[in-house]
């Protein structure tokens, strides 16, 4: 291995460690009581983030589309430890249920510490067949209902102290081939709320915002989509979940996860050729 590379791998690891070592340290008891508003939550990592929540001693509010598989994941929460447990069903690619939701869980809470957004609208791991239709629909829940729920929740926030955690892809800071739609709203995400981030700073917000890039996990709606064409490994959803709360309780503003995502973010600009290559190859596609 040449001595350019080996700097280059060592540099990587002291910032990796150095990122590590400066983050805040975590106490559980900052979220006994906590007001806890999780998006998506009837299944994937939002369904793990409410059980962490509730294992913390949290009040939970919940909200996804089928009411049913809400209640059993309400049920259990409330077993695991949550202070209040409450789901609300709502759709996010509606103009309406965004608000809905948030005035819900400001009413039935009081207020709120924590907004966590993280649903998604269903769409196809598949080349881009033109439908224009289907990219403009898929901003209204990954995108728009994000910026509603946030705006609608800030006065609460502002109040409390609160977090704002927005969960995003390593889709928003690369683009990945099968999911231009996708790709597309979670570049959106990040524009929006890196944008957001800096005017709270500069007006003094008391609100912080946690923007999550995620790399593969071994949720059943990503599994199901990708088997067969990626053979990366996915990391599990409880401890993404997990690291995702702490870096909304600790205020910190961004969460790689896994390591490599960071890494990847980091080297994607060097050399493009290189990328593209790699993004390209670590796909499972015969034309
Ligand atoms: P998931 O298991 O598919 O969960 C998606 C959640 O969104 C479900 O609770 C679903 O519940 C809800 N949902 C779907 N359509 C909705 C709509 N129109 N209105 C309201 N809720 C809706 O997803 P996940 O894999 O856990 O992903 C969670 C987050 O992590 C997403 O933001 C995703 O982009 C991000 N992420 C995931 C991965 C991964 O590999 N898993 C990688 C990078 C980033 P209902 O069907 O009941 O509505």
């Amino acid at each position: 291995m040449g001595a350019f590379v080996k700097i280059v791998i060592a540099s990587i690891c002291v910032g990796y460690v150095a990122v590590k070592w400066n983050r805040p340290s975590f106490d559980p008891e900052s979220l006994r009581g906590a007001r806890v508003l999780v998006t998506g939550a009837s299944s994937g990592i939002g369904e793990q983030m409410a059980y962490h929540y509730a294992r913390f001693g949290a009040q939970i509010v919940i909200t996804a589309r089928r009411e049913k598989v809400l209640q059993q994941v309400t049920e259990k929460c409330l077993s695991l430890g949550a202070q209040k447990g409450l789901f609300i069903s709502g759709d996010m690619s509606t103009e309406s249920d965004p608000d809905k939701v948030v005035d819900f869980a400001l009413e039935k809470l009081g207020g709120l510490d924590y907004l966590v957004l993280n649903h998604i609208g269903v769409t196809r791991f598949a080349m881009w067949d033109g439908d224009v239709d289907h990219v403009k629909w898929l901003m209204k829940p990954n995108f728009f209902s994000y910026i509603q729920m946030a705006w609608r929740a800030l006065p609460s926030l502002e109040k409390s102290k609160g977090s704002m955690v927005i969960v995003s892809s390593m889709a928003g800071k690369l683009s990945n081939p099968f999911t231009a739609p996708y790709c597309s709203t979670k570049s959106a995400l990040n524009g929006f709320f890196g944008a957001l981030s800096h005017e709270l700073a500069m007006k003094k917000s008391n609100v912080s915002t946690s923007l999550i890039t995620l790399g593969l996990i071994d949720t059943e709606s990503a599994l199901n989509a990708v088997r067969g064409i990626i053979t990366t490994p996915a990391y599990p959803a409880t401890e993404a979940a997990l690291n995702i709360i702490v870096t909304g309780a600790t205020r910190q503003l961004e969460l790689y996860y896994p390591w490599y995502t960071y890494v990847m973010n980091f080297f994607k600009d060097w050399y493009p050729p290189l990328t593209n290559h790699l993004i390209q190859n670590a796909l499972n596609y015969d034309p």
